[in-house]
């Protein structure tokens, strides 16, 4: 089965054994992702594979995804109850569409980011920060726009769930998802980030 069908089982089946199995399936793809993207960047950087790292930033990153996996299921399962077949089939296209494409971005994001935060750790002579880098278009959102050029210290978090920002729709909000490592802030976002390393 291809990450689409997974997701489609995953969200649909009544049968919670084979819910779990396809839970972890899922997330040792998004965890892969980022380990080869770690792995990349770690060896670029000269950092040599370490277990104990490894399993320190894997860890979160399924924890994350998992909560993700599960809004996803109980949202389709709503569905499956109260629209017809063909709008849930649409719904579960578009929404897994959207997770496929997010979470992709993210776990690589987050693997280039943890090899830096890795580097920085053992190589405290240097000091990294990492710059928000938007898109600036007309599709650019107002968080976006707003984040963008913000530099702050590798070990530091861009958004921090409750804190306030300027919202999609340029008005003042409160950010309210989960703490930010990495340049996302919203579904479907193109953002990136930059990192800086510099000599103390
Ligand atoms: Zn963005």
């Amino acid at each position: 089965m291809n990450l689409d069908e997974l997701l489609a089982v995953f969200a649909l089946t009544n049968n919670q054994a084979e819910q779990s199995e396809i839970m972890e399936k899922i997330l040792d793809y998004f965890v892969e992702v980022m380990n080869i993207r770690r792995s990349t960047v770690m060896n670029q950087l000269g950092l040599v594979f370490n277990q104990s790292y490894s399993s320190r930033f894997n860890a979160p990153h399924r924890y994350y995804v998992a909560g993700l996996l599960i809004g996803f299921r109980d949202r389709m399962q709503d569905y499956a109850g109260t629209v017809a077949e063909s709008e849930l089939i649409e719904r579960l296209a578009w929404e897994s569409e959207r997770l496929i494409y997010g979470e992709t971005r993210n776990s690589d994001l987050q693997g280039e980011h943890d090899a830096y935060l890795w580097f920085q750790e053992v190589n405290p002579q240097y000091m990294l920060t990492k710059t928000w880098v938007a898109i600036i278009d007309s599709k650019t959102c107002h968080t976006c726009a707003w984040l963008n050029g913000t530099t702050i210290p590798i070990d530091q978090l861009f958004l921090l769930a409750g804190q306030p920002i300027i919202n999609g729709r340029g008005g003042e909000g409160v950010y309210s998802y989960i703490d930010r490592q990495v340049s996302i802030a919203h579904p479907n976002c193109r953002c990136n980030v930059k990192i800086n390393v510099e000599r103390r």
